[in-house]
């Protein structure tokens, strides 16, 4: 195996198997480095939402999707100290305009196998499972990786033009990248109690989640993939973390839920959780993504997704620039991914603190803090390759299905895309139809009565969605599709691709 890559990914949880996926699938060489040859055999994150599906396609697992939990009736509930339904937000019942149901629950260990099988499978990965990274070192022309074999002991240096560091909420990385890091103020400690049962129980809904804030330890409960059932009991700053780590409590824990002998518990582990940013995501040719770069409690189950987003928003970046497009592309990736994640920080610590504060607080009745009246946010990205950010610029794109039946980003790839009025695309200028062929965008002239009723809101004719399928531009007219079309030249360099493919 060779000692060198484009680029080497530390952390094979799920940020650093999708950067090494997305950019393998770019023919990216890159290696992949983790102290466990397996991967966690039980899941942490088990909510995904329509985007992060979308993102899963992208990865190559969107067949994983019927087998997940998708509940189209229920809905989750928030009930106070005393009991009380306070809150009630119905699962969305539809395929959103993602292409994909709004909340699904999933099976980590399924998805990490799968990407980390795929891995295995392609010419441009290195595989370093196995192996732990001991010390990262900046050199004139890239980054010195040393690993340990964690059997062996055997030692190696790595060496690579670009380090991602995808270490998780305890990255070594971090400390080097940004010694600093903002604190948002939202630390806590839950139990978490994932059981199979071996019977159904009247106190846990078959198609609804609930918290309820009941004192001293408020408790979640959801349904999850593979028919288990987690429980999340929310320790209150009084608690002694021991005394949640030893059987007796957790019979005890569950006992209004199920009788003991009813269920097996499949995991049992305190966790404390850290709200906070990482002040650098970029120190020279070393990048942090995933927990490394971000944390925040599990309340809105974004944690996973938004590593996946940095996952998707810094690969294609990487890529075009191993292709010759300016390093400066590679300054956007912490300016757009961090306004976005950042709001998905506070909204966590928002539902965290407000859960916390309805228990302490059982004098309280009836309403909820405000933090948990919220819809689940939908931020835009920061400025970035996209220039401004008025809506929807900046923001997600939609995935309608095309004419033939098939998922746009399927026939798309992981590449820009120029889709909208087949005529007004005939009419762009010859620069502007080789500046798509230069950046490898796939070019789609049509428009499907979802995409047209967007681009007619929008009062536009054709849009350029990125690769990681954020609005880049929209345009009414060939002239305005050729600006358009000069700024993502401008923007991205001038990378000589071969179109990704025509739709
Ligand atoms: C109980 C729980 C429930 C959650 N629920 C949700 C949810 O419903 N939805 C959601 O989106 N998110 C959820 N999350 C958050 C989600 O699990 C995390 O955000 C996500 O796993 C972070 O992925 P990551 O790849 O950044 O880090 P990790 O998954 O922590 O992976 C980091 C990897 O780095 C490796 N590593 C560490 N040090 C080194 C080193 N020196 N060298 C090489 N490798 C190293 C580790 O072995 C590990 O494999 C939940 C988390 C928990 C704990």
């Amino acid at each position: 195996m060779s000692d060198t890559a484009d680029v080497i990914v530390i952390g094979a949880g799920p940020a650093g198997l999708a950067t090494a996926t997305l950019l393998a699938g770019k023919g990216v060489h890159v290696a992949l480095v983790d102290p466990y040859r397996l991967a966690v055999a039980h899941p942490r994150a088990t909510h995904v939402d329509d985007e992060t599906v979308r993102i899963m396609q992208t990865l190559g697992a969107a067949h994983l999707e019927p087998e997940f939990l998708c509940h189209t009736d229920g809905g989750y509930q928030i009930y106070d100290a005393h009991h009380q339904l306070v809150r009630y937000m119905p699962w969305r019942p539809e395929p959103t305009d993602q292409g994909w149901y709004g909340d699904y629950q999933f099976f980590q260990p399924d998805f990490e196998n799968l990407l980390r099988g795929r891995l295995h499978a392609s010419p441009y990965f290195a595989s370093l499972l196995g192996w732990r990274a001991v010390s990262v070192t900046q050199t004139s022309s890239g980054v010195d990786v040393a690993v340990r074999n964690e059997r062996t002991g055997a030692e190696r240096t790595l060496t690579a033009r670009f380090v991602v560091g995808c270490d998780g909420a305890r990255s070594t990385l971090r400390g080097l990248v940004s010694p600093e890091v903002e604190d948002l103020h939202g630390t806590h400690r839950s139990l978490i109690l994932d059981i199979a049962p071996f019977t159904t129980s009247p106190a846990v809904p078959e198609n609804d989640a609930f918290t309820k804030a009941i004192p001293p330890n408020p408790v979640t409960c959801l349904p999850i993939a593979h028919d288990m059932v987690r429980f999340e009991f929310l320790l209150n700053p009084r608690d002694a973390t021991e005394d949640f780590e030893v059987p007796s409590r957790w019979y005890e824990l569950l006992a209004p839920y199920y009788a003991p002998g009813d269920y097996r518990i499949a995991r049992a582990d305190v966790y404390r959780w850290e709200s906070l940013l990482a002040t650098r995501w970029r120190d020279g040719n070393v990048f942090l993504a995933g927990d490394a770069a971000h944390q925040m409690p599990p309340h809105l189950g974004q944690g996973m997704g938004s590593g996946l987003r940095d996952a998707i928003n810094l690969s294609w970046k990487l890529a075009a620039v191993l292709d010759g497009a300016d390093e400066t592309l590679l300054d956007t990736y912490q300016t757009e991914r961090e306004p976005h994640v950042r709001v998905y920080v506070h909204a966590a610590v928002g539902a965290a603190n407000g859960i916390e504060f309805m228990s302490e607080n059982p004098g309280e009745l009836g309403e909820p803090p405000e933090a948990l009246e919220a819809q689940m946010p939908v931020p835009q990205l920061g400025s970035g390759v996209h220039g401004d950010t008025e809506w929807p610029v900046g923001a997600l794109s939609i995935q309608p299905r095309l004419l033939g039946g098939d998922r746009l980003d399927d026939v798309v790839g992981y590449a820009f895309a120029v889709v909208g009025n087949p005529t007004l695309l005939a009419g762009v200028d010859v620069a502007t139809a080789a500046t798509w062929q230069r950046v490898g965008a796939t070019v789609v002239g049509e428009t499907p009565l979802p995409l047209r009723r967007w681009l007619n809101e929008h009062r536009a004719h054709a849009v350029i969605i990125r690769p990681d399928r954020y609005v880049f531009g929209l345009a009414a007219s060939a002239a305005e599709l050729d600006a358009l079309t000069a700024r993502l030249a401008d923007a991205v360099g001038t990378v000589d691709h071969q179109p990704a493919g025509v739709g």
